[in-house]
This record gives C-alpha cells, sequence and structure tokens, in this order.
C-alpha cells in the first residue's frame, strides 16, 4: 500500500502527537505512524509535570520565579551544556503551550509544585492521572477532525529521499506488509528515545557504573531509539549521546517508576539500607543516583510519614494509594519509626536518628551536611512509610541535532530539507541533566514547532 499526507508523523508520543494536531491545525492533512498497539510512549508513563513560567502572573511572583529563572536553572543544572538557542526557546514558549493545551480542552490542577529533580515550583500537574490527560486531549482532536490519523502497529523502517528532499517513510504495518508513506511537507521524527535498547545505551555510556540489564529502566519497551538510527541513514548530526539520564526511584523489580510513594520533594527523605540518609534529596538527578551508586546493593528507601498520607487512601502520581501498594507488598508502614525499621530491615537506631537530625533541619536550627534546603513539615506523624527503589535509566538527552525551527541538521550543519524531530528522539537541549518537569515541556514546545514548520514546508 501507499498513501499520500502533507505530513507523516512518526511516534505517537507526546511529541509526535503535539506535531501532528499542530500541523493539521495549520491545514496539513496528517498520517502518524506508531509501532505499538496504542498511543501514549513514554509520555503517557510520566508524573505529568510540566514545567513553565506564567511570566508575571500571581503565582510567579509568589515564588519569585520567572523565564529567566527557568532559562537559567535548565542551562545550568545541564552543566551548561545544553544549546542556549534551544533552550531559549523552550523556556519562551512553555506557557504558550500550556494555554494551547486548555484552548484543547485539557484541564490542570490548580497552582504549581517542585517535581523531583526539577529545582523550583513551576511544576503544572494535569487533572488526569500520570500523562493521560495529553492523550485523551490530542485523540479527542484526532477523533473529531478527518485528513488527521493514527495508524497503530505500524512501525518505520526506512526514510524515503528524493532529490535531496525527505519524502516519505517506508513502514512495516500490522500484518508484516509493506506501507509507503509519501509526505507531501514533511517528515516529523518523533521516536522518543534510547532508555530501553541495551546495545545503545552501553555503546554511549561513559558516565555510570555500568547500564547492563541488570539496571532496568522507566520507558515503555518501545523506548529502542529508532528514529535516531534512521536519522542517521540520511546522515544526521547526533549530539552529547553520551547525555543518559537515570533515577534514584525504580522500582526494583521493573525499573519502572510506580510504586514510588513521595508526594512532594519536601517532604521526603531517602535512606540506605543501612538507615541512613546519604544525600541532599532535593539535589540534581545525576547527583542523587551517583549516590545511591555508593550504598550497599545500590538500593534505598524512600521514607515519609502521614502528612503525605492522612488516611492513606491518597494516591500518588501513578494513582496508586499507599494502602495499594502495602497491601501489593511493595511499600511498608509501621505506627512508630522503629516498627517500620522492622519491616523494612533497616537499623532502628540509625532510622530514628536520619529522622530527628532532619526534623531539626526543619525548623532551620542547623544546617543539613548534605545540603539539602527544601523542607516543608517534619517527619513526626505516625504511621510512617516507605518504599523500596533502585537506580532505573530514564532518558537521554542526547540525539538527532535540530535548530531552533525543529529541522534537523547534518553533519555539515546543513538542514536536512523536510526532515524535522521534536523529543526525546532530539539532543543538545537538556546537557548533561534533564530538569524534572522539562521532558514534558521539551515535547510540547519542539512537537508544535516541529508540526507547524513542516506544515510550512515547500
Ligand atoms: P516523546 O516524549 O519524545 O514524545 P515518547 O517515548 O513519549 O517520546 O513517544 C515516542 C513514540 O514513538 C512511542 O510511542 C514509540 O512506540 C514510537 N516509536 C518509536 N519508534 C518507532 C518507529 N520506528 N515507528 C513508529 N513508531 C515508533
Amino acid at each position: 500500500v501507499s498513501l499520500d499526507a502533507d505530513v507523516v508523523v512518526v511516534g505517537a508520543g507526546g511529541a509526535g502527537l503535539a506535531a501532528a494536531v499542530t500541523a493539521h491545525q495549520a491545514g496539513s492533512s496528517v498520517i502518524v505512524l506508531e509501532k505499538m498497539p496504542k498511543v501514549g510512549g513514554n509520555t503517557i508513563l510520566s508524573g505529568g509535570a510540566l514545567n513553565a513560567v506564567d511570566e508575571g502572573s500571581e503565582t510567579a511572583i509568589a515564588n519569585k520565579d520567572s523565564v529567566e529563572k527557568h532559562y537559567t536553572q535548565t542551562i545550568e543544572g545541564g552543566d551548561k551544556q545544553g544549546d542556549p538557542e534551544l533552550v531559549r526557546t523552550l523556556v519562551t514558549n512553555a506557557w504558550d503551550g500550556v494555554e494551547w493545551l486548555k484552548g484543547l480542552g485539557m484541564e490542570f490542577k490548580p497552582g504549581v509544585f517542585t517535581v523531583l529533580g526539577g529545582m523550583w515550583p513551576r511544576a503544572h500537574k494535569p487533572v488526569d492521572p500520570v500523562g493521560t490527560g495529553f492523550f485523551n486531549t490530542y485523540m479527542k482532536y484526532i477523533d473529531a477532525n478527518d485528513n488527521i490519523k493514527v495508524m497503530l502497529n505500524t512501525k518505520a523502517t526506512e526514510l524515503v529521499v528524493k532529490d535531496g528532499k525527505v519524502s516519505g517513510v517506508i513502514a512495516k504495518g500490522e500484518t508484516g506488509n509493506k506501507v509507503t508513506l509519501n509526505a507531501k511537507k514533511g517528515v516529523v521524527l518523533a521516536t522518543g528515545g534510547f532508555a530501553g535498547n541495551v546495545e545503545m545505551r552501553q555503546k554511549y555510556n561513559t558516565k555510570w557504573p555500568k547500564l547492563d540489564d541488570s539496571i532496568k529502566s522507566t520507558n515503555h519497551s518501545g523506548a529502542t531509539g529508532d528514529g535516531i538510527l534512521l536519522a542517521e541513514t540520511v546522515n544526521a548530526e547526533l549530539v552529547q549521546m553520551e547525555n543518559i539520564q537515570l533515577l534514584p526511584m525504580g522500582d526494583p523489580k521493573t525499573g519502572s517508576l510506580s510504586g514510588n510513594i513521595e508526594q512532594g520533594v519536601e517532604n521526603r527523605i531517602f535512606v540506605n539500607d543501612e538507615g541512613d540518609r546519604f544525600v541532599d534529596e532535593g539535589a540534581r538527578r545525576d547527583v542523587m543516583t551517583a549516590a545511591l551508586f555508593e550504598q550497599p546493593n545500590n538500593h534505598m528507601w524512600i521514607v515519609l510519614d502521614s502528612h503525605d498520607y492522612p488516611t492513606g487512601d491518597e494516591k500518588n502520581n501513578f494513582n496508586e494509594s499507599v494502602n495499594e501498594l502495602i497491601a501489593e507488598g511493595r511499600a511498608f508502614k509501621g505506627e512508630t519509626l522503629e516498627e517500620l525499621a522492622a519491616k523494612i530491615g533497616v537499623n532502628p537506631e540509625k532510622l530514628s536518628a536520619a529522622v530527628e537530625d532532619f526534623n531539626k533541619h526543619v525548623d532551620g536550627k542547623e544546617k543539613d551536611s548534605f545540603g539539602r534546603t527544601l523542607y516543608k513539615d517534619k517527619i513526626d506523624k505516625g504511621p510512617f512509610y516507605a518504599a523500596p527503589r533502585v537506580p532505573t535509566v530514564h532518558h537521554t538527552m542526547g540525539g538527532v541535532k535540530i535548530n531552533k525551527d525543529a529541522q534537523v541538521l547534518d553533519k555539515n550543519a546543513k538542514v536536512i530539507p523536510r526532515l524535522y524531530a521534536a523529543g526525546e528522539v532530539t539532543g543538545g537541549i537538556h546537557g548533561t541533566n534533564r530538569l524534572g518537569g522539562n521532558a514534558l515541556t521539551d515535547i510540547l514546545v519542539f512537537g508544535r514547532i516541529a508540526g507547524a514548520a513542516a506544515a510550512q514546508a515547500k
């Protein structure tokens, strides 16, 4: 079969569907290819936190936040390796993206919060759990409109180039059949990262002690770097492939973020299997993960109290209550810290001492020896809760090089005509370390830019 559209998008995650809807709004016909049996990619698994500053709003003023601060923290948080022009594009278009989503009917909770590794209270949280709000919104639009559709179980395997321009995609269809998609205007790569590709992450890893298959990933199984490999066939430049982000927050069995009982960065501590704290729990993701790699068994416990779970039935970011997790044996509860310590097998004196020490810092009486600065409540209200966590591969910051218009650049820094990329498949925005909450901003902002640019391509 051979199908025609103005714009062909590869990947139905957050970046791909933002691009698809935007291109359609600009008057293009759009076909989205998705290799998995459903839309969502990693985006749907995310905690849903989206960083954006509504410059000058009451909330921003109250939090002493600004677009400039978002810019500076993103650049510095990535050790100044992020491309300044791309970061500028990211932060200045973030709030506009939120308003666009609201215009499509997506709802956000009021206020902002600090997400793990996000460094500042500027994350917006959708009303729908995890990343589902984005897809409910995009699919409602796609289902309600003609000339925009998603083909599931269809995997892009080749880019077609004609007269030096990318003119389409060859894909393997549901029954193994070959499908040719002719793109009259442009092709958008939105295939996500390569956290699920053990071979690729080992090839590029220079930073972590190991990234073999003993280290799991938060990602869905389709995050295998396909778009990066496709882009390489047309001589695309790859940047900063060694920048691979891990989180200290993986489920020990699956690597997934589910089972993470935290309700916010301010209210929980991490202790190792001995019962000792070992890091600033508000630090950068790479700092926390590196510290976790130095602990016995690379294993830790998140410990918090009933400030976060007044009844135990409150839900975490993943729509799980701590009571449900306890029933599944994935979290533990003690009426006292001693009882909790016994349940999780850590030294009770050490756990109590760690909490006591933490509580002094909440009062501001003493400086934390690990440098922690983010506090809200003391950990003093039983019952107390704990859940185990290990390092897990989360995000690959390297990828295809793009310019601020989401055009893919080749090894000679020239635009590859009619090829666009957005989201985790791209590289060079987040530098060494992506801030928590900036991935959803990235896919929204650059997905929209890629969709708009592809729709205008000549
Ligand atoms: P992003 O956050 O950048 O949008 P996601 O991981 O959320 O990335 O989404 C990427 C999507 O692309 C996933 O749904 C994934 O299954 C899909 N995908 C990856 N490779 C291919 C491919 N070769 N053909 C079609 N879809 C693909």
